[in-house]
């Protein structure tokens, strides 16, 4: 699978798009503010830069990738009132993989001001919005030239699947059954992706650092997984729901088993001690901050609340927002005519899954600062 010409949220703003199924990330932004807050008030505080670069790493086709602008806007709006001091000219990069929908966010730029206006912020600072097509597995940017990245809900993808995990061992796949880390699948496959994951987030952080200014920072937030055995993360359950449906579909014949056998998602969700050790042993950042808060899988179910919303509703919710993900890989692997099929089922398991517990799981939520 080649992942940056197959991973690509649904794009325009249909029902079905990625633009309206993307209120979990959006509430995670929401409560990083005051990490994205802290971090670029320093930035503004120490360097004062007459020009400041920004960035957001795979921003998709949605509307998290505006609010994200109008928070620094806003951000730095207030410092330089604050201060009296010239505002920075802004220069904000939207970085995606290269079949990512960038027009519906182009045509939606007015929405920046909008929401700045709501929070009642005089916008003092003049701002240029440009889009950023490549993988952020590679150089994206000139050496020193960016003060600050952002990435929500993206470094969970990896660059490629693990390259053993579709090996055939004695006549028969690696991962049988599986399309992620799964119960029944053996402890090699967990370990092929924890090495993948270490590989590329080592590797993505080395080239965010050559890419920083002194002083630079970044905050990121992507799914991970509570410290357990790596067998038992909550996105094993999540995929092995959808390694389910598939599964019933080969039965049936409407899939063909060769092609259940190799499809593996390009997917990680590691631990905050992987995270912190991966970081720690390259020595390039400061750990400013480092949080784990959980979400649930249903954009509507409210964590706190316990009661249990109509299952096969939830389901449902489930499911539209899982396929606005990750469509486009099922689409060029299977073919499109499985998808409706292949997400009822999705949603029927789920449906079945929520009666014994809620589908929840973490996110890891951390601030870093390039060393001196
Ligand atoms: N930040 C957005 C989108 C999250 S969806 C939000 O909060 O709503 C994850 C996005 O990461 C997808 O659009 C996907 O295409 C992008 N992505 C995954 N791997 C990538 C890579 N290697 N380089 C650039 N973007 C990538």
């Amino acid at each position: 699978m080649d992942v940056e010409k197959v991973l690509c949220m649904v794009g325009g703003s249909s029902e079905t798009s990625y633009a309206s199924n993307s209120t979990i990330p959006r509430k995670a932004l929401l409560r990083i503010r005051p990490m994205l807050e802290e971090a670029l008030a320093e930035i503004y505080r120490n360097l004062h830069p007459e020009k400041m670069t920004v960035a957001d790493l795979g921003c998709a086709s949605g509307p998290n990738t505006l609010l994200l602008l109008s928070e620094v806007i806003r951000i730095i709006s207030n410092q330089c009132l604050k201060s009296g001091q010239q505002p920075p000219e802004m220069q904000f990069f939207l970085n995606d993989l290269c079949n990512n929908d960038f027009n519906n966010i182009f045509q939606s730029l007015d929405r920046i001001e909008e929401s700045v206006r709501a929070e009642k912020v005089t916008i003092v600072v003049p701002y240029f919005v440009a889009g950023l097509p490549g993988s952020f597995y590679g150089r994206l940017l000139p050496r020193q030239s960016v003060h600050f990245f952002h990435s929500t809900f993206s470094l969970q993808w990896i660059s490629q699947v693990p390259k053993d995990v579709g090996d055939i061992k004695n006549g028969m796949p690696l991962n049988k059954g599986n399309i992620y880390i799964g119960k029944t699948g053996p402890p090699l496959v967990g370990k092929l992706y924890q090495e993948q994951f270490r590989s590329d987030f080592s590797h993505f952080l080395k080239l965010r650092c050559d890419e920083l200014v002194p002083c630079g920072q970044m905050v990121l937030s992507f799914l991970g997984r509570h410290k357990k055995d790596i067998l038992d993360g909550e996105w094993s359950i999540i995929w092995g729901l959808l390694a389910e449906s598939l599964d019933s579909m080969v039965r049936e014949g409407l899939v063909e088993e060769k092609n259940m056998d190799t499809f593996n998602l390009p997917f990680y969700t590691p631990s905050a001690e992987e995270v912190e050790a991966i970081i720690n042993l390259q020595g390039l950042f400061d750990i400013i901050h480092f949080q784990t808060f959980e979400s649930n899988l249903d954009p509507f179910h409210n964590l706190d609340d316990d009661a249990v919303l109509d299952n096969v509703q939830s389901g449902a919710n489930c499911a539209k927002v899982i396929r606005s993900v990750i469509e486009s890989m099922i689409a060029s692997h299977f073919g499109s005519t499985i998808v409706d099929d292949l997400f009822s089922r999705f949603a029927t398991n789920v449906a079945k899954h929520l009666l014994k517990e809620k589908l929840k799981f973490p996110i890891l939520a951390l601030s870093l600062k390039k060393k001196e």
